[in-house]
């Protein structure tokens, strides 16, 4: 810093506006001026000598209760903070995520993980590679992570906000001259998928039946995962439910003999949790439905057709006492009860 009393000192400017530091012609000055005069110098010459003071004054400090002063003349802001006594816990509470939500990415591994962690306004929480396999957590799970999208599944709707979302790289679908084509998913990345999914489950308690796909809460917008991924190896390791075999093939022929209505179909379709209306008609929305609920239980034929195997499938999956969760000590099963 230059000396006080020089052009480029500290407060210069302001003595030559005030005519104190370099007087134009010499005057006399009164007794109080010469005072003030040598005090200033005498403040400058210190200045010389310590550090700048900082840029910013930092704002003062309110006490408990008060407010703080504003300059445009707006009603004053209540800066008290909160008096919480965490001495007690309520039983009565759940996880916000009620959901586990599955996915297929479309993309491969470099392109999904830069799509998912920056500015593509798509996120999952969690990001299964499949060479070499691994879980990657993009999300904290008490965060929203948005990959679901406009959604609905009994009677939730806006499912970013209840759900685990887990992507899962995978090149999805092509459609060829012979057919819409999917890609197969690696047994070593649905182990991952497997092994990932049971510790969200029992970390958050996610019920059985609120493990599912994208496609179920978006049908026909939404296909993924897709019809090559293996729902029944989750209910094998008793992460979801599935409906009993004879049960099954006992309906299948009811359904042959005596075929039930579009409406009964939409009607059942909607408790198991689709948004469905019963319009009696197989119209495109049912039709896509039903494609997305065979993709997971009857893969085999995706066409949305409501054949008699599907009657069946539907009518067991939407009675709550015959769909079965293997249990997770053994391969027993065990009646499935809990609330749709
Ligand atoms: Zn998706």
């Amino acid at each position: 810093m230059a000396p006080a009393g020089s052009p480029g000192a500290s407060g210069a400017g302001a003595l030559q506006q005030s005519g104190l530091a370099h007087p134009r012609r010499p005057r006399r000055m009164s007794p109080s001026a010469r005072v003030l005069a040598a005090t200033l110098a005498l403040l400058l010459s210190a200045c010389a000598s310590v550090p700048t003071p900082p840029a910013a004054t930092p704002a003062p400090t309110m006490p408990p209760g008060t407010t703080s002063p504003t300059t445009s003349g707006a009603p004053a802001i209540v800066v008290r903070p909160p008096n919480i006594d965490r001495s007690y816990t309520s039983q009565n509470q759940d996880s916000r995520a009620l959901y586990i939500v599955l996915h297929y990415t479309v993309i491969d591994w470099e392109k999904s993980l830069k799509v998912l962690t920056t500015g593509g306004q798509v996120s999952a929480h969690y990001l299964v590679r499949d060479n070499p396999v691994a879980s990657y957590a993009l999300v904290d799970e008490n965060r929203r992570a948005w990959h679901a999208g406009a959604s609905f599944w009994a009677g939730n709707t806006n499912l970013n906000s209840a759900s685990i979302g887990i992507e899962i790289v995978n090149p999805g679908f092509v459609d060829s001259a012979a057919g819409r084509v999917y890609a197969p998913f690696p047994q070593a990345q649905i182990d991952e998928v497997i092994a990932l999914v049971r510790d969200i489950q029992k970390r958050h308690q996610v019920k059985p039946e609120r493990i599912i796909g994208h496609a179920d809460i978006a049908p026909g917008r939404k296909q993924d995962p897709g019809p090559l991924f293996p729902w029944k190896q989750l209910a094998g390791a008793g992460l979801i439910p599935w409906p009993d075999g004879p049960l099954v093939l006992l309906k299948t022929l009811e359904h042959e003999v005596a075929p039930r209505d579009i409406a009964w179909l939409q009607e059942r379709l909607s408790r198991i949790g689709y948004n469905i209306s019963r319009t009696g008609q197989l119209d495109v929305v049912t039709k896509e439905v039903i494609s997305t609920f065979q993709m997971k239980y009857r893969p085999r034929d995706i066409s949305g057709t409501p054949d008699a195997e599907t009657a069946a499938l539907i009518e067991v999956a939407s009675t709550p006492s015959a769909m079965r969760v293997a249990g997770a000590s053994d391969t027993e099963t065990r009646p499935y009860t809990s609330r749709w």
